[in-house]
């Protein structure tokens, strides 16, 4: 036993490890990526980031199969892409303990929607526990391995994106070997096709009565009986949020959020006059308490959308009577400057993406950095919907229009490398299947950067650094039926440009261009920096609209008041050369790192 500071993530890896997993598998995806990022530092066990969530629920399919603890985590649009072989595996009496930690995101703070993972369990007769603290994260997920092997069905333990990453302590338990206990070949378990998926159905139907029933024999739950004028069901933070706003209130807190038990909360009911269920997202719990009969409120008070933050609880049961309002926050200060996402320095989507702008070439986007060229000043990207989705939306909307006043000529995907290999390749696949003839753009910067610089199978690096196999894109490609691929290095703006005009304006489709340039933050590299002259320049702002972050138009104190001309920021220039490339008076140049260019700094520069 030890007393650790962790993350919600890093507890849930460390719980896995002590329960004795053996297979870990993952597609990165944001809040849960440092789950598998920190299993993989413990040593005997399997870790590894799939080429996709479905590839790593079969992965972990497999290891349970095979007698042996597994853990799969993704994030919660993960499980749309997982759902296909879990949807089918969980009416399976499961061998080894098999448990999903899945990551949901009220608010939306770094996922395209905001699905309630609730119904996948209520679905899929999975049982499902929801911690709000690191602690209970730890526990929780011990206990999820112990409930999935003791009902021999998978299990998932929600988390939302601030418990996976808050930290605090704690205090971990004695860890259990799990050994695999071998294949055993049933077809009534492993072999669903007819008449044997029929028994399973049948059989999966007592699964959830009899956790139920488990639970109501005084697992999973806590009742705090205090004020009994007004009673809360809550879970997971916002029950350490009701604790410390409103600690009068009497509480029924579900550590296990499905299935729920009804016997208990309908006794809570009798001992409070007002019953008020709080949690964010869809009215679940609400729901189910209606449904047995049980009088209660919630979603009259909350939404069904966003995050249910302590400002908001506060709010609400001050509007009841139950707390003085929280005092409002502090106004924010005239001095910061709303800024959105940008792109970072020398990031290899930015000249992509300026091109694009620049040629008027009308782009699907896809899940990744480059959703960026989505925004201001690029606006490239004109639709993101889901994983590699870009490809077939493309296609579908050109046949569409085909013909008709509404055409569009030359429609681009434009997609990642690692979201190529996750879903994209039955796309293409349909390039030549079907005759479709829009075109692809593959940015290939050998990671898949936004959730953490992560390698994937382009880099053919493991998570544990491992070399394994690397995809070669543009095999990949012409195997799957695109003849007519070139690379290009978008660095080299002026060569790239005439491959865009070539092969998106000019030939027909279908067709792929891979742009190769790889992510600065990953490869850092700075062998020079820029800079510009500000005599030179003529403050016409086109090197401002390549919007990267160490550009700036500043005020010169040799200039009149008013007149003001770019900048650059050396310390964070990381030398691409893209706004060098695009100044049309050359103003911007080029610097060695231990050279100091003899340019007047900004009247207001004063690093
Ligand atoms: S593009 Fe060149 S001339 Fe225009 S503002 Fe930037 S540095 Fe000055
Ligand atoms: S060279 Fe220009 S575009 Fe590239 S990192 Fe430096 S400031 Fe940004």
């Amino acid at each position: 036993m030890e007393q650790l500071v962790l993350t919600g993530n890093e507890a849930v890896a460390r719980a896995a490890r002590d329960s004795g997993v053996r297979v870990a598998a993952s597609y990165p995806g944001s809040p849960t990526v440092q789950i598998l990022e920190a299993l993989a530092e413990y040593e005997g066990l399997h870790t590894e980031w799939s080429p996709s969530e479905k590839v790593a629920m079969e992965v972990a399919i497999g290891a349970s199969m095979a007698g042996a603890a597994a853990l799969c985590s993704m994030k919660h649009v993960g499980i749309n892409i997982a759902s296909d072989p879990l949807m089918t595996f969980t009416f399976s009496k499961i061998n080894g303990p098999l448990v999903i930690a899945v990551g949901d995101d009220p608010g939306q703070i770094s996922s395209q929607n905001e699905q309630d993972s609730r119904m996948w369990a209520e679905y899929g007769f999975i049982p499902m526990l929801q911690p709000g603290s690191p602690q209970e994260v730890y526990d929780q997920t011990r206990l999820a391995f112990d409930i999935s092997e003791r009902f021999h069905a998978p299990v998932f333990v929600r988390l939302v994106d601030r418990t996976c990453h808050m930290s605090g302590s704690v205090q971990t338990a004695p860890a259990v070997e799990r050994k695999p206990l071998g294949f055993t070949p049933d077809p009534d378990r492993y072999y669903m096709v007819p008449p044997f998926s029929r028994r399973a159905r049948a059989a999966v139907e007592g699964r959830i009565p009899a956790v139920q029933q488990w639970i109501e024999e005084g697992h999973g739950f806590q009742e705090e009986l205090r004020d009994p004028a007004l009673g809360i069901v809550t879970f997971g933070l916002q029950y350490h949020i009701v604790r410390e706003l409103l600690p009068n209130l009497s509480t029924f807190k579900l550590d296990i959020i499905w299935p729920l038990p009804i016997k208990q909360l309908k006794e809570f009911r009798q001992k409070v006059n007002r019953m008020i269920v709080i949690e964010e997202l869809f009215p679940f719990v609400e729901n189910h308490l209606k449904l047995a009969r049980i009088d209660c409120e919630g979603k009259a008070f909350f939404p069904t959308y966003g995050e249910v933050d302590a400002g908001l609880i506060a709010e609400r049961f001050a509007e009841l009577g139950c707390r003085e309002p929280i005092k409002p926050p502090l106004a924010a200060s005239p001095a910061e400057a709303p800024r959105g996402a940008m792109f970072c320095p020398g990031c290899p989507h930015r000249p992509v993406m300026v091109l694009l702008r620049d040629l008027g070439i009308f782009c699907h986007g896809d899940i990744g950095c480059y959703l960026m060229g989505s925004y201001p000043p690029f606006e490239v990207l004109k639709t993101s919907v889901s994983m590699a989705a870009s490809i077939g939306i493309a296609q579908g909307m050109a046949k569409a229009l085909e013909g008709t006043e509404h055409q569009i000529d030359n429609i681009v995907s434009v997609i990642g490398d690692s979201t190529l290999m996750h879903s994209g390749l039955p796309g293409v696949i349909n390039y030549g299947y079907n005759l479709h003839h829009t075109k692809l753009l593959v940015l290939d910067n050998r990671s898949t950067s936004m959730t953490g610089l992560q390698d994937n199978p382009i880099t053919g690096k493991t998570v544990r650094g491992e070399q394994g196999h690397a995809v070669d894109i543009e095999t990949v490609l012409r195997a799957l039926g695109l003849d007519n691929v070139v690379k290009v290095n978008q660095y080299n703006m002026g060569e790239a440009k005439k491959v865009f005009v070539k092969k998106f304006q000019e030939e027909p489709g279908p067709l792929a261009v891979i742009a190769t340039g790889p992510c600065a933050l990953k490869y850092k590299k700075k062998l020079n920096y820029y800079y510009v002259d500000p005599d030179i320049c003529t403050g016409c702002r086109t090197c401002i609209r390549v919007n990267c972050p160490p550009i700036s138009m500043r005020q010169y104190a040799h200039k009149p008041a008013g007149e003001l001309n770019s900048h650059i920021d050396r310390h964070r220039c990381v030398g691409c050369s893209v706004c060098f490339q695009v100044c049309p008076v050359h103003a911007i140049k080029r610097s060695n790192l231990n050279e100091q260019p003899n340019v007047p700094a900004p009247v207001d520069w004063n690093l």
